[in-house]
């Protein structure tokens, strides 16, 4: 029953991956497994005993017919090149879905070709914040990589301290990287290139096969679901925190969520990765970024865009050229709808930007204002008794009635402001007593997490000072 398809294996040339069986690991438990998404992508039959799902994903036993390899991809790692690869993760294959072809691999499963000097293993805890914060964005409404499952085992992982280890099942619309394409162009070969930008294409975006110039066209089309991806991240307050061009897919789904974390307090200057010292991963700098690794993508494209290379790099400027002013547009329109401003005029990017001051000076927490500017809640009655903010209300009330109604005002925000978000405070609370042996306050927050729009819950809370002391860690 061989139901995992091998197209990256098949149609692709042998050095884009390494055939690479995961490394079997000690006494497997299951501890999360996904319902509502192995039934979504229609995998349930093949799952039918949990048992025999668990041996598969923990990868203690190859799924019949498959036949498991490490994808190789190369990435800007804050701004400097590195040959990469998948150091601690397989892709078993893909399944065939309504929607297409999607990944399912397993991440902290061993040692590959490209562990470098890594053991190929992950934390239990490192692997539960990923199905946590995946799952959240997934709810957000937030194109992301899924989480299938966690398989915790006791083979001893060791980091600062000795820790449990687990396995995790990642789904993915695919893996391809700005990274891959980079290792393509690395490995000089056209035919390597141009291979990987066929399978692409054919994969994420056939409809592209109709322009006379692939890679243009591709090009635009990353550029375009990248903005709407940092958009997105923007209006829930989410800081990726490792945009490496490896870290960044071709479908436009977010993906590795290692040092990632969710703002509380708005500062366009907050950072949390341990290691961004100089806060390239800002949360405001990730519009930033995100046009950085595309032109880094662009470059990449270059031989396949035109023959002549100065043609080429010309091509691919006027494309780019476009991401800033795009991006703009793209921002204000989503701030204009977590403000309930459904005919947004010319002054919207004004109220944004004296509204985004205002907060920052006053320290408010960003999810919080916006449920609470819907329900005038308490928060806003404080805020009001600030002159400069009580002027801003003013326009804003002003601005939102323009041209339609209080309660389509209403609607509007509802949709776009989440009441809850995976907190830094909360994330670590119950991944703290998951790994001390009890999922009840896990498996509780989870399920919040999945309603985040739900009207009539409450405000989350968040200590003063927690964040100021909060920081994550990379490839833990
Ligand atoms: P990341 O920072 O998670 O995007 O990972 C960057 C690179 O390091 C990727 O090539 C990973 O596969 C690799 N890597 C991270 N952790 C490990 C590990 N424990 N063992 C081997 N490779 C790793
Ligand atoms: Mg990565």
């Amino acid at each position: 029953m061989a139901w995992l398809k091998k197209t990256y294996a098949t149609q692709l040339p042998e050095n884009l991956y390494s055939v690479q069986a995961p490394v079997p690991v000690g006494n497997p438990e299951m501890v999360l497994y996904n319902e509502a998404l192995a039934d979504d992508l229609g995998v349930t039959q093949y799952f039918k005993e949990k048992e025999e799902a668990m041996r598969y994903l923990s990868g203690n036993e190859i799924v019949p017919g498959s036949q498991p390899i490490a994808q190789a991809y190369a990435g800007h790692q804050f701004g400097h090149f590195n040959r990469l690869g998948d150091g601690r993760a397989v892709l078993l294959g893909e399944m065939e879905t309504s929607r297409g072809l999607y990944d399912l691999q397993l991440k902290g499963s061993g040692q590959t070709a490209y562990s470098r000097r890594g053991d190929g293993r992950a934390t239990f805890y490192s692997m539960l914040r990923e199905y946590l914060i995946s799952e959240a964005m997934h709810a957000l409404r937030i194109p992301t990589t899924r989480s299938l499952a966690v398989v915790k085992t006791t083979d001893p992982v060791y980091r600062e301290q000795i820790n449990e280890g687990a396995v995790l099942s990642r789904v993915a619309a695919s893996h391809i990287r700005v990274g891959t394409f980079e290792y393509a162009r690395y490995l000089g070969q056209r035919e390597d290139l141009e291979a990987l930008l066929r399978y692409t294409i054919e994969r994420h975006y056939p409809e592209l096969f109709d322009h006379q110039n692939h890679a243009l066209a591709l090009l635009g089309k990353v550029m375009q679901k990248q903005k709407d991806l940092v958009v997105d991240w923007l209006r829930v307050g989410f800081i990726h925190g490792v945009m490496n061009t490896d870290n960044m897919t071709i479908s436009g789904e977010t993906i590795d969520y290692g040092p990632c974390a969710f703002m509380n307090a708005y500062h366009p200057k907050t950072v949390f990765s341990s290691i961004d010292t100089g806060g390239r991963y800002s949360y405001a700098n990730q519009p930033n970024i995100a046009y950085w690794n595309l032109r880094v993508f662009a470059s990449t494209l270059i031989p396949l865009i035109d023959k002549d290379e100065k043609l080429a790099g010309k091509k691919a400027q006027e494309v780019l050229e476009q991401f800033p002013g795009d991006f703009s547009q793209a921002y204000f329109e989503m701030m204009g709808n977590k403000l309930g401003i459904v005919n947004p005029g010319e002054g919207i990017r004004d109220l944004v930007q004296e509204g985004m001051v205002l907060l920052a000076e006053q320290k408010v927490d960003y999810t919080n204002f916006f449920t609470e500017l819907r329900r005038d809640g308490e928060l806003i009655n404080k805020l009001r008794k600030v002159e400069a903010f009580e002027a801003w209300y003013a326009k804003w009330e002003e601005a939102r009635v323009h041209g339609t109604t209080v309660s389509e005002s209403e609607a509007l925000m509802a949709q776009n402001n989440p009441v809850v978000i995976p907190r830094n405070h909360l994330v670590e609370e119950v991944l703290n007593s998951a790994v001390t042996g009890d999922m009840g306050p896990f498996y509780a927050f989870l399920e919040k997490l999945t309603s985040p729009y739900d009207d009539g819950i409450s405000l989350q809370s968040v200590p003063a000072d927690f964040d100021a002391g909060y920081q994550t860690f990379c490839g833990t």
